[in-house]
Parts: C-alpha cells; sequence; structure tokens
C-alpha cells in the first residue's frame, strides 16, 4: 500500500497526539500516586464495605447493626424508621459501631447508592454525622446538636429523634441551635452510675444515723443543761440524761421522713437509656460470624472498613491450614470488639461463643478489630503455652496494637501482624494442659447491668457508722461549749455561802468599777430572791437563787418570813446608799448603780446585801464583819489588832474567816484590812477612815435592822463542828459546795 506524504503528515500528526496523550495521562497518575497505597503492599479491593452498606440501604432505607445490642437493639429500627419517616426528604440511616471516618461513609455510601436524600450515621453514642445530598435540609446542623446538645447519656434513639426534630425545623432555627450549642455547657447526664448510687447510699446513711443520735442524745443533753442553768428555780429536781418518749418518737418520725425523702429524691434505678434486647439480638451476631466461619477460617466482617486485600487473605488462609493441621482448629475474626456488643467487648467471651456455635472442642482464636487495628489471642482448649515467658496478651505486645510507623490505610499493618502472629503461635511450646481461655461464652445480661442497687445497701452501713461517729464528735463540742458557758455562768455570779463557813469570799483592794459592779450583781440578786420569795413569786427575775424553794413546816415559813423582813430591810438600806430610796425591792432586780457612787457607798451596799442574803439563808442577822465588811456577817466580838498602821487593837465584830485567822496569824490580821480607793486616784486607805456609811461599822452600828426573835427560830441543820449554823446547802443540788467552788 503506498502512502502518500500528506498521508504520511496525517499519520506522523496522529502518532504525536496519541503519544502526547499517553505523557499527559501518566504524568497524572505520577500526581495522584502518593494517595494511593504503595505499590509493595497490594492495594485492598474497592470500598466494600460501604458497597454493602449501599446495597442494605437499597433494600431498606434504615440500617440498625447486629453488633450494638446493648446499645442500640435490632427491634429499635422501627422507631428510627418511623422518625425518619417524617423528615420529609429520602433519609437513610446507619447504625454501626463508631467509625474512623463518619463523613467520608457517607460520601462513599452515597456515591454507590446514587439516590438523593439526607444519609445520617449513628453509633453507640447517638447522631455522628449527616450529610445532604439533592436536598435542602440542615442536616449538619441538626447533627451538630443532636451530638452536642443533648446528654452524653441520652442514647442513640433519642439522639436521632432530636436530630429529626431540628431538621424538621428549617435552615434558620437549624443554624441558630447549632450555633447556640458552641456557646453552652452539654446538658446534664440523664442517668447516674453504680459510683454515684454508691455516695447516694453513703449521704443516706451519713443523715440518718446523724439526725438520729443527735435528737436520741443531744436532746436530753442539751434539755438537762437547760435544766440546771443557775436561774431556773427546779434545777435541784431530778433530770436524767435520757431520752424522753416524745424525743425518741421525733427520732423515729425525723429519720422515717429523712429515708422517705432520701428514697424520693434518690429515686433513680436504671443506669442508661438502653432498651432491653431481646434473646435473638444477643446471638444475632455471633450467629453470623458462625456461618461465616464454616465457610472460611477467616471472617471479615462486611459492615466494617475491609483491611484484607485478596491476597493477603489468601495467604492467611494458607498459614491457617499448616498451622491447624499442626496444632488443631485455628480461625480469625475480623469483626469490632465494642461494649455494647453481646460480649461486651471481652475477645474471651466472644471467642468462646464461637467456638460453642462451631461445635468444635478446641480452638484457637486470632480476634482482630478492624477500627481499631487491635489483635487479640485467644486459646479456646488447644495444648499451647501462651502464657510462657512475660506476655501478658498471649502474643507479643507489639503484635497486638498497630505499629506507631503503621500507615494510615484502615486496618493498617493488620494482616503483616496476623501473619507473625500466627507464626509466634505456632513456635510455641506444647502445653501439658490446654487453656481453655479466662472467660466463660456466657455474657453478662444487659438488663441486670442496668439495674442499679438499691438505696439501703452498698455504702448505706459504712453511712450510718460514719454518721453516727460524726455526730458523736459534734456532741462532744457541743458539750465542751456548753461546758464552759455554764462554768462563765456561775463564775460572773456573786459568791455563795457555802456549808459550814458564814462569811462570802471578798477581795482586800478592790477597784471603784469592781466596787459598782458588785453591789450592783449583790442588790439585783438579794432583790431577786426576794422576789422569789414573795408573793409575786417570778422566776426568771432571779438569776442566781439561793434558797431551796421546799417548805417543810409551818414554823420554817415562818421564821423565813421573818428572814425575809429583815432582808428587805437591808435591801432597802442597800438602795438608799446607791441613791435609790424609793426604788420598790421589787423592781431593784434592775437596778443600775450611777458612776457617782462613791466606793463607800457601793461597799456599804456590797455588805448590807450580803447581810441580807445570808439573813434568807438562815444565818442570824448580825453586824459586819469589821476587817472586811464585804465578808459579811459577823460571829463574835473579838479584842484584835485592827490597823497596821497604827499597830492600835480594837473591840470589833469578826467574821468567822477573820476569827479564825486573828487566831492562826494574828499579826496578819491586818493585811485583811478592807483598803478603798482614795477619791482622786491617790493610795488607798482604811475603809473606815474615808467619810461615808461604812465609817461606823468598827463600832457596831452599821447591820441597822436586826430580827433577833425572829431569826432565833431559824431551824437548821446541826452541823457538829457549827452547832446552830444554818443549813449550808444552799444550792440546792443536794452536793453541798466545796468553798473553792465559789471563789473569785
Ligand atoms: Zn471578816
Amino acid at each position: 500500500m503506498l502512502i502518500s506524504p500528506r498521508e504520511r503528515a496525517h499519520w506522523q500528526v496522529l502518532v504525536f497526539v496519541v503519544l502526547a496523550l499517553l505523557c499527559l495521562g501518566s504524568s497524572a497518575t505520577a500526581v495522584a500516586a502518593p494517595t494511593a497505597p504503595a505499590a509493595t503492599s497490594p492495594a485492598p479491593p474497592l470500598n466494600t464495605q460501604a458497597a454493602h452498606l449501599a446495597t442494605l440501604l437499597r433494600k431498606n432505607p434504615v440500617h440498625v447493626t447486629d453488633q450494638l445490642p446493648r446499645s442500640v437493639p435490632r427491634f429499635t429500627a422501627e422507631e428510627f424508621t418511623r422518625l425518619a419517616r417524617t423528615t420529609g426528604v429520602p433519609t437513610y440511616v446507619l447504625v454501626l459501631p463508631g467509625q474512623r471516618d463518619p463523613d467520608e461513609l457517607l460520601k462513599a455510601v452515597h456515591e454507590h447508592l446514587r439516590r438523593d436524600g439526607v444519609y445520617v450515621l449513628v453509633d453507640e453514642s447517638g447522631v455522628v454525622a449527616a450529610k445532604a445530598y439533592g436536598v435542602k435540609v440542615p442536616a449538619e446542623d441538626a447533627a451538630t446538636v443532636a451530638l452536642y446538645d443533648m446528654p452524653v447519656d441520652a442514647g442513640p434513639v433519642h439522639g436521632f429523634a432530636r436530630f429529626v426534630e431540628v431538621l424538621a425545623s428549617g435552615e434558620e432555627r437549624a443554624e441558630e441551635a447549632a450555633e447556640r450549642t458552641y456557646e453552652t455547657d452539654p446538658p446534664d447526664g440523664m442517668y447516674i452510675g453504680p459510683s454515684d448510687r454508691d455516695n447516694q447510699s453513703f449521704a443516706t446513711g451519713i443523715a440518718l444515723s446523724a439526725v438520729a443520735v443527735a435528737i436520741l442524745f443531744g436532746s436530753p443533753y442539751v434539755r438537762r443543761w437547760w435544766h440546771n442553768r443557775p436561774a431556773n428555780p427546779r434545777r435541784f429536781q431530778r433530770c436524767r440524761l435520757f431520752p424522753k418518749p416524745l424525743e425518741a418518737f421525733a427520732a423515729i418520725v425525723v429519720t422515717g421522713a429523712l429515708a422517705g425523702g432520701a428514697l424520693l429524691l434518690f429515686d433513680e434505678k436504671l443506669t442508661s437509656a438502653a432498651p432491653n434486647p431481646r434473646p435473638a439480638d444477643m446471638t444475632a451476631r455471633l450467629d453470623r460470624v458462625t456461618a461465616g466461619l464454616k465457610q472460611s477460617p477467616v471472617y471479615t466482617d462486611p459492615e466494617s472498613p475491609q483491611v484484607l486485600s485478596t491476597e493477603q487473605r489468601a495467604q492467611l488462609v494458607r498459614h491457617l491450614g499448616e498451622f491447624k493441621r499442626k496444632h488443631g482448629e485455628v480461625y480469625i475474626t475480623l469483626v469490632p470488639q465494642v461494649l455494647e456488643d453481646e460480649s461486651e467487648g471481652f475477645g474471651g467471651t466472644f471467642s468462646a461463643a464461637l467456638r460453642q456455635r462451631l461445635g468444635v472442642e478446641k480452638a484457637l482464636f486470632l480476634v482482630a478489630d478492624p477500627l481499631t487495628g487491635d489483635i487479640g489471642a485467644e486459646n479456646q482448649g488447644l495444648e499451647l503455652d501462651l502464657e510462657q515467658g512475660d506476655e501478658v496478651y498471649g502474643i507479643p505486645e507489639s503484635l497486638v496494637y498497630p505499629a506507631d510507623d503503621a500507615d494510615d490505610r484502615p486496618g493498617g499493618d493488620l494482616a503483616e501482624r496476623l501473619d507473625k502472629a500466627l507464626t509466634y503461635l505456632d513456635d510455641l511450646p506444647k502445653s501439658e494442659y490446654g487453656d481453655t481461655g479466662p472467660y466463660d461464652s456466657e455474657a453478662s445480661d444487659p438488663a441486670e447491668g442496668k439495674k442499679l442497687r438499691p438505696l439501703f445497701s452498698g455504702d448505706f452501713v459504712p453511712g450510718l457508722f460514719i454518721g453516727a461517729f460524726g455526730s458523736a464528735f459534734l456532741l462532744g463540742l457541743l458539750a465542751a461549749v456548753l461546758g464552759v458557758v455554764r462554768i462563765r455562768q456561775r463564775r460572773s455570779g456573786p459568791p455563795r455561802l457555802s456549808a459550814g463557813l458564814r462569811y462570802f469570799d471578798a477581795p482586800r483592794h478592790p477597784s471603784a468599777a469592781w466596787l459598782r459592779g458588785m453591789a450592783e450583781r449583790e442588790v439585783r440578786l438579794l432583790a431577786g430572791m426576794l422576789t422569789y420569795r414573795g408573793p409575786d413569786f417570778a422566776p426568771d427575775l432571779d438569776p442566781y437563787p439561793e434558797v431551796a424553794p421546799e417548805t417543810e413546816a409551818e414554823t420554817r415559813e415562818q421564821a423565813l418570813r421573818a428572814a425575809t423582813e429583815a432582808a428587805g430591810l437591808h435591801l432597802r438600806a442597800a438602795l438608799r446608799h446607791l441613791g435609790h430610796p424609793d426604788t420598790p425591792p421589787a423592781h431593784a432586780h434592775r437596778l443600775t448603780v450611777a458612776r457617782t457612787v462613791t466606793p463607800s457607798q457601793s461597799a456599804a451596799a456590797i455588805s448590807l446585801a450580803r447581810l441580807g442574803r445570808a439573813a434568807l439563808t438562815g444565818v442570824p442577822v448580825t453586824d459586819a464583819c469589821a476587817i472586811n465588811p464585804l465578808h459579811g456577817p459577823s460571829r463574835v466580838r473579838r479584842d484584835v489588832r485592827f490597823n497596821a498602821r497604827t499597830g492600835q487593837r480594837r473591840w470589833v465584830p469578826v467574821c468567822e474567816f477573820c476569827e479564825n485567822f486573828a487566831l492562826a496569824a494574828p499579826q496578819l490580821l491586818p493585811e485583811q484590812h478592807l483598803l478603798l480607793p482614795a477619791d482622786g486616784g491617790g493610795e488607798a486607805v482604811p475603809y473606815e477612815e474615808v467619810v461615808g456609811p461604812l465609817a461606823v461599822v468598827p463600832e457596831g452600828g452599821f447591820a441597822g435592822p436586826r430580827t433577833p426573835s425572829s431569826t432565833a427560830h431559824i431551824p437548821s441543820v446541826p452541823s457538829p463542828d457549827h452547832a446552830g449554823v444554818p443549813r449550808g446547802d444552799i444550792d440546792g443540788d443536794g452536793r453541798g459546795t466545796e468553798r473553792n467552788e465559789w471563789k473569785h
């Protein structure tokens, strides 16, 4: 055939064009090369996961996996379908265990399905991704709201319901709602866990026992403390430290109310929103995998990313065959292992159930997770010593997890590691006893696992103990505080006469302020006692009653009436010295002593009030002690060294204390002499040298009103030392009082 030059030129052009196109094509391939798998490792087949899922969606637009029965059992597909129909656009729902790249998966599924609509991916936590193809709905905003604006434990069904709701609300509202989720914190969880229930039980136990102890023991203690307060005229009556029926009843009622309140407050019964799976839901995946393993010893989950190439798979099957001939049955599963699956993510439970279903006596399983790339070796009875050496996992740890530098393809170096694991296991020494695996084939019951234990169990009893101890400790603190308060109450009061002693304690060199303050308290006290004795008895007027209120006989009553009369006269005299001649004695319990009252007047009022108090307790009314009139009533007249400066001796009335002092250390007696502060702050001077009411005391003319005839009849408790000394136990508590108790 002849070719003209023109035709040749045409051919040359054609060849050039073809060559140019070939060059372009090869350069394009070179640009795309980095994204393609390395030529050395065979490329995985086309995205068969997406193709498989697209096939499922073509039959039914809602696919609920059989891999999450504890969170989303398959029967929830009905609810997903019902909700999906309300969106108004074609809606394709995939419920799968958590995927590596949800958006990419939805895109690939759409490419395989080639239908317009909303594509939603839901995992065990809820809606994780949504894409709209060819329809105008705010899919991504709705997914954002469903993901971030729901309690973390709301569950996939509630999450999808929220997604549908936001999707239907229109683009504008969905966008606003999605923006709001970035500003606000996610809502609190709807359910509590076992440790929260422990805390609730513990707190309830503490509250119940603490309150019961506080009422049963604290109430009687406080009641007795209040009963024994100095101002209570009935404080000499016994008050037992024992709960009264009313207190016991109150303890029962309050504790019961608290227990009921705790039951209402802590009313949670479940730990999650997941519906209870039916028995078929718990076995569906095991049946599927078993059927697959009967076909081939390598089972790859079609719903998961396909991580084995055909060549890799063939190589593993070959290797398994060799292993089987040497050791026994052996299988590889590439199936996700998650907490929500029927085996709760335990490879041991999973493989034990598979061995049972396969009907083999002994087998070794390599359980690989295509989502995480982890491998576990589960020996169900083969005579291999998996525990030899120090490997925790049965195979070296470097084979269990993907290498850090494994490429980013799904599965990474999984095929390689599976092969190495088989080689490692192949070389293991035989063990005498077959390892049957640590797990039972029976997984825990999901319905039981969701139940919270009752409130009154677990940490409730330890809480009771802690509450009781804590309450007792606080009661101890309360008792200490109340004790201090009581001591202060007793100390702030004027001194008291006590058993066998008939004088009052008093300082020798009191200040003007002390004298005024003590005059006020003494006069108030005497006025209170007199009011208490009188017909207008008012117990709350009297802070420190010193007279036992019980009266035994009429004669005693008469004598006391005479003493009361004498005390009233002393009170009037004291009031006169304090510049209150017109104040009725009944009002004197609120008396205030003016600053203008002199030390001599104050001291005279103290002395008179003490003489009055002594009269009320049955001490015969006499002159005041001349050594220190603040000592109160004198007992005898004696010739004593009276003045320290002059050394002068005088025949003066002295109290019991000064009488004893004169006998024991006469030369020191003048040191007991009362000195009053001089006007203008000079040196203190003997009281009788100060111009004022006390000047007459040494002469015996101070006490004023006397009732010798009536006081002679005052009944008294005979004492071996002081015959005729009146009843000393004026405190009324039957214990007597040591002198030290009332000393300043
Ligand atoms: Zn004296």
